[in-house]
């Protein structure tokens, strides 16, 4: 299949990116976050191409966007008092919230669960071809399943050319990490996976919000995964990624014993020029908003450059930078060395 190639700021553009999600297509369109495969999210045949394009796993369900409030109430079973904090609050803008899903929702897209994720995303090309196509769009990151997610057009292409119908270029992503993702079908709000919009943000809007474990630790073998997107390995290069835990001179001087072939940094930036090996980095150490910006650009770039083994300087798991390392340590596998 020819991928067309159409440009976010072309009116004309974003009304063929609708027509084509009309005809149950597969376009890649822009968001605040990265870059989503986005299809017909009530057309079953629609949302199964997704997965193949991604060669997603089929448990793994799909987050459902929608371009005005009034969108939601059809695809759940109810609106609670607290998705309406949430909404009032955070949307649009780069928060997934998950409730029981109503009977619209076709198996395919919630992958088997009685819940969907749905988000209101802030990006004007994406809310703009979401009310062009007529219809909620399933969409998950635009990248094949397991590598890093796609923060800018030439990403998307890098895997999916080919593949799918069109992309929809709108240059880079602002945020650059995938959805906060909070469920609200239990007892009490749980992060499932945490991004820009952080645990203090939600706790602020609701009170009480639990932390899944599942966000830092691996999961135990046969556990259920509470979201399926927590398995294992995730966002990673091609190369193995290790994380080192400690200051930049214990970072330095690791990495000046275990210089190689092949071996690179993914380090802060402002430290390349200080590093025995090459190095990439991925915004500067007290900047979280900038390390998440960079992260999946600085992840893909490693693959580029052939790095073999990447040892990581390692980010605060607390505040904004629970997102990064969040993502950092799927990258690696939960392969982490605390220096020192
Ligand atoms: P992606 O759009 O590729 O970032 O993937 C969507 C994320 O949302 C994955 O981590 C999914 O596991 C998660 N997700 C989507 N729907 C649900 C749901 N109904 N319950 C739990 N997690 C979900
Ligand atoms: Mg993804």
């Amino acid at each position: 299949m020819q991928t067309e190639r159409l440009d976010a700021s072309r009116p004309e553009d974003i009304r063929r990116a609708g027509e084509l999600l009309r005809k149950g297509g597969l376009v890649a369109i822009p968001t605040e976050t990265v870059y989503g495969l986005a299809a017909n999210a009530l057309d079953r045949a629609a949302a199964a191409k997704i997965f193949a394009a991604k060669g997603r796993p089929a448990d793994n369900p799909l987050i459902v966007h929608i371009a005005k409030l009034d969108q939601l109430a059809p695809l759940v079973r109810e609106v609670p008092e607290t998705a309406r904090e949430l909404a009032a609050r955070f949307w649009p803008g780069p928060l997934t919230v998950i409730l029981p899903k109503a009977d619209c929702i076709p198996a395919e897209v919630s992958a088997g669960l009685p819940t969907v994720a749905v988000r209101f995303p802030s990006h004007p090309a994406a809310r703009a071809v979401i009310q062009a196509a007529g219809v909620p769009l399933a969409a998950p990151s635009a990248n094949t399943s397991g590598r890093p997610s796609p923060t800018a057009a030439g990403h998307v292409l890098d895997d999916m050319d080919g593949k799918i119908d069109a992309v929809l270029d709108g240059g880079p992503c602002e945020v650059g990490v995938e959805s906060t993702v909070v469920t609200l079908a239990g007892q009490t709000p749980r992060l499932l996976r945490p991004g820009h919009i952080t645990l203090e943000d939600l706790r602020n809007a609701l009170g009480e919000v639990e932390a899944d474990p599942a966000i830092l630790h691996p999961l135990k073998e046969g556990a259920a995964a509470p979201s399926p997107g927590m398995k294992y390995k995730h966002y990673a290069p091609k190369a193995r990624v290790i994380l080192l835990d400690g200051p930049f001179p214990l970072y330095r001087a690791y990495l000046e014993r275990h210089a190689g072939p092949g071996v690179m940094a993914l380090c802060f930036a402002g430290e390349e020029s200080r590093l025995p090996v090459p190095a990439i980095s991925y915004g500067a150490e007290s900047e979280p908003w900038e390390q998440e910006r960079e992260l999946f650009d600085a992840l893909r770039e490693l693959d580029k450059r052939d790095a073999r083994l990447v040892y990581a300087r390692c980010p605060e798991p607390e505040g904004r930078g629970l997102a990064v390392y969040n993502r950092l340590i799927r990258a690696a596998g939960f392969e982490v060395e605390r220096l020192g």
